[in-house]
Order: structure tokens, then sequence, then C-alpha cells
């Protein structure tokens, strides 16, 4: 089968969050179990090729619509791990791509856009005909309605993949007009019409419409995205598109996020022979300068933004220090308010050696902190799947979590972590309490936690199988909440 992903992150080429884990563990999993996968990705100036082979300009040009315009894009191309990587090199006067950033540019929305259309139109002028084209979030979903119109006889199946409903590409109708998208039949209540702004129009509506299937990227986040509160103005939609709906769990790349073998730690370990994982702790507290002391380390590795409970983290850093912990958070925020704000924290506690804060995006201290930490905080106001807590687990570090979406159906309280439900600082503290308690009087029942985080299987063998179920149906399914979770 050949499935082609369209994209805007896969790590570690683009990377801000777990959709990079995602398209790249997803596509090293079906490209071992013999699929062809070509992901497709904008050419941004920021990307990383360290682990990119053969990366070369292809010798083939073609021009893409937008504005009334046809302008020429090259085409890139490259090869991770038997996935072939390819990647848009656009002409626009605009530079779409070279913003030194991949979100969070003022015209995000004609960025995604022209990345989209230039996709379709790259599949029929080099007559790219994939089984599957699986698109990710609003970025890419465009591509569903303007296959439909541009490629009417095309026979690909189209998967959309909803990573987080809270980013939709809402934006005002005359959008759709740049992309060839003609107002009258799409600007319209069946089509692209916002439920919630009725004179917007809403590019995530259009993937969901046009697509053939959907899915969440957990079974918990599906069924809470059909009320009001997870559905973000789309509940109405998802509930009569529902039969196309399935969710299902994300995986970690088993390779990739090893404690046995991670060339980002100093030493390494595994649930048979832990002892290492303390001297790199050690080595984590060094390399932060912090007190070289037994206590139990809080970990944070988050992007900043409101959804991940910014309030319970600086409650979870002051009630750690209070509890005579250490703190160490890496983190960056694309909300310059909030950047600001863990800036002067990390003034407030400079000098102090229980407390360390990284703000911007650092992979290596990433790995060092999901292996050195003991517990990883995310307390989300909600989290569709989450991919922290499932790599602290394959580190051996107990997860301390808000059951929202992915996070429910991973973590489970006092078997492999710690859970609360109210996003409260009381009901976050009570969590925190049974953690500190354990920590000091029961290390037998934190070791046998970790031993039941570090033996799940949190790789992508499971999760691939079910997309695959989904890329070969071709009948509608009905309603499927599948029932996986990190078995305990
Ligand atoms: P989200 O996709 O909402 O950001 P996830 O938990 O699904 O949250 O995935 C987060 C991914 O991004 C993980 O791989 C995590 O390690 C990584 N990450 C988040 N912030 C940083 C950072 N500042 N530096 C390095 N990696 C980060």
């Amino acid at each position: 089968m050949h499935i082609v992903h369209v994209a805007t992150e896969f790590a570690t080429v683009a990377k801000v969050g777990g959709l990079g884990d995602v398209t790249y563990g997803l596509s090293l999993e079906l490209t071992r179990l013999g699929h062809q996968v070509t992901v497709i990705l904008p050419k941004f100036d920021i990307i990383d090729l360290q682990e990119v082979s053969d990366f070369h300009q292809e010798n083939f040009t073609y021009s893409s619509f937008f504005e009334n315009h046809w302008y020429s894009n090259n085409v890139w191309t490259g090869n991770m791990k038997g996935v072939q990587l390819l990647f848009i090199e656009s002409h626009h006067p605009h530079r779409f791509f070279d913003r030194g950033t991949i979100y969070s540019s003022d015209d995000d929305v004609n960025r995604f856009l022209y990345f989209s259309r230039s996709i379709v139109d790259l599949m029929i002028k080099r007559e790219i005909h994939p089984d599957v084209i699986h698109i990710h979030d609003w970025h890419s979903a465009a591509i569903a309605p303007l296959y439909r119109e541009l490629r009417p006889q095309g026979k690909a199946k189209i998967v959309l993949t909803i990573h987080n409903l809270e980013y939709q590409g809402r934006c005002s109708p005359i959008e759709l007009t740049k992309v060839g998208l003609d107002l009258n039949r799409y600007f319209t209540q069946e089509q692209l019409q916002d439920p919630l702004y009725p004179e917007a129009a809403n590019f995530l509506k259009g993937g969901i419409v046009n697509a053939d299937r959907v899915t969440t990227v957990s079974p918990n986040y599906m069924t809470e995205i059909i009320m009001p509160e997870g559905g973000k103005g789309l509940e109405s939609v998802i509930l009569q598109y529902r039969d196309k709906f399935s969710g299902i769990l994300n995986g970690i790349d088993p390779e990739y996020w090893n404690p046995e073998t991670d060339s980002y730690l100093p030493y390494h370990f595994s649930k048979k022979k832990l002892k290492n994982k303390a001297l790199v702790k050690l080595a984590l507290q060094k390399k932060f300068q912090m007190f070289e002391e037994n206590r139990p380390m809080v970990g944070v590795v988050s992007r900043l933004v409101p959804q991940k409970g910014i309030e319970l983290i600086k409650e979870a850093l002051e009630y750690t220090l209070k509890n005579l912990g250490q703190f160490v958070l890496l983190g960056s925020s694309p909300i310059p308010a909030i950047q600001e704000e863990f800036e002067e924290l990390k003034i407030k506690h400079s000098g102090n050696g229980h407390v360390f804060f990284q703000l911007e995006h650092d992979e290596e201290i990433a790995h060092l902190i999901y292996a050195g930490s003991d517990v990883l905080l995310m307390p989300s106001l909600f989290e569709p799947c989450g991919l922290s807590q499932l790599i602290a687990l394959r580190y051996g570090t107990l997860p301390i979590v808000r059951i929202t979406g992915g996070l429910k159906d991973t973590i489970f309280d006092q078997i492999n972590g710690f859970t609360f439900e109210e996003p409260t600082a009381e009901s976050l503290r009570k969590a925190m309490d049974r953690m500190f308690v354990c920590w000091i009087s029961d290390p037998f029942k934190w070791k046998q936690m970790i031993q039941q985080g570090m033996k799940a299987s949190l790789d992508w063998k499971e999760s691939a199988k079910r997309y695959l179920e989904i890329y070969e149906t071709n009948a509608a399914l009905k309603f499927q909440i599948d029932t996986n979770t990190v078995a305990c």
C-alpha cells in the first residue's frame, strides 16, 4: 500500500509537539510492516536534516495556484529510515516557509492553504496515485475538499487525524477563493461554514466533511469532542459524521525513546537494571547546577499554552519546594505573555539549587528530564492524547496527570502514576501528597509502579494495525470508540 502523509511536523526534522512524534512513529511502523510511506512537508528554513539521508533537490519543478496566480515550487527529497520525505520549496514572494518558525506567523492561514493546494497540484502534475492520503490537523485539512474538487476521479482514500481540536483554521471565507474553492459551493453550511461563527470559514470542518475517515489520537478524546466543552464548536459536525470517526491511541517510537540506547543520555538503564537511572538524575543535577541531593525530582516538558494547565504548573512548583522536592521545567510558549511570566519565575528562583528552568525547545534536555526525573507533571486542562506521559513511563518516571483525554486512557492512579480530576490547586495537591508519601514511605511500591510503566507496550504496533484497518476498509464503519488503552 502507498500511504502519503501530509503534515507540518515530522520528528526530528520539524517538531514543535506531539504531531511530529506521531507522523514519525506511525510512518516508521508502517514502513516496518512493508508499506511504502511518503511524508510531504513544507521546506521550512528551520528543518533539521541531521538524520535525513540522501537529501537533494529533485529535477522537477511545478507550479501551484494561489490568489489567481501560479507560483513555481521546487521539490526536495530525502530518506529517513526507509520513509521517503518530500519537501515543498515555494517561490511565492511571501516566502511562506522561511519564517524561522513552524507556526505563529500572522499569515498562517495563507501559509498552510498555499501548502495544501501545492500538494494537490503536485499529485496531479507528478501523477502521484497513492492508496491513502493521510492529512493531519487543520494545516493540511484543506487537501480533503481540494482533492475532491480538483481530482474528482482520484481513488485515494483520505484519512484526517485530529491531533488537537483547539486549532481549526478559522478564517474569512475569502481565503477559500485563494486556493480555488468556489464560495457558492464551499462556503455553505454543509461544507466549510463555521457552525459557531457563521461569518467564518473553518478548514478543519472542511477536512471532517470531505475526508473518508477521521481519527482522534485517543479513544477517550473521541468521547470528549462530541460534547460542547470538548468539541470547541465542532461537536454538531462531529456528531453528524460520527460514523467515520475512530479514536486510536498514539504510540511512541520504541527506538527513538529507549532508555537502554538513548544517545542523549550519559548512562543507560532498563526495567531490569534501574540502578543507572539514579546516575542520570545526578548528571541532570550537575548539568543544571542543582543541589545533588536525593529529593523527589518533578519534571515538566511542555509547550507552555493554557491547555497545559499553566496555573497548576506554577502551583506544583511551589508545592514541590514546600515539600522539599526539586523541580525542572523545559518549555516554551508561542504566547509572549506566558513566555514572559515564566522568564520572571525563572529569575525569581535563580540561585535556588532546587529549581531549574530552560525556556526553549531542546531535544537533548527533554531526554535528560524524562530519564533523570522521578515524576513528570502534566496537569492539562484537556489533552487529546499526550505523548510526554508515555515517554515518561518508558523512562521509569511516574506521571502525575489530570485525567482528561488520552491521559485518562494511559495513566492509572497508584498503578503507573498519580492522577487527579478537578483542575484545581487543591485536587493537584492531594495527588502530589500521595506521590510524596509514596516516595518517602514506600520505595517498594514506587519501584513496582516504575516497573509497571516500563513494561507496558507503548509502541506503534497495535495502533498502526488500527490505522491499516481504516486505510483498508472501504465501507463506512459504525461510530467506533476503540478500547485500546495502556495495558496495566
Ligand atoms: P503537544 O503535542 O500538545 O505539545 P504531547 O505530550 O502530545 O503534547 O507531545 C509533546 C512532545 O513535544 C513530546 O515529544 C515532548 O517531549 C516535546 N516537547 C514539548 N516541549 C518541548 C521542549 N521545550 N523541548 C523539547 N521537546 C519538547
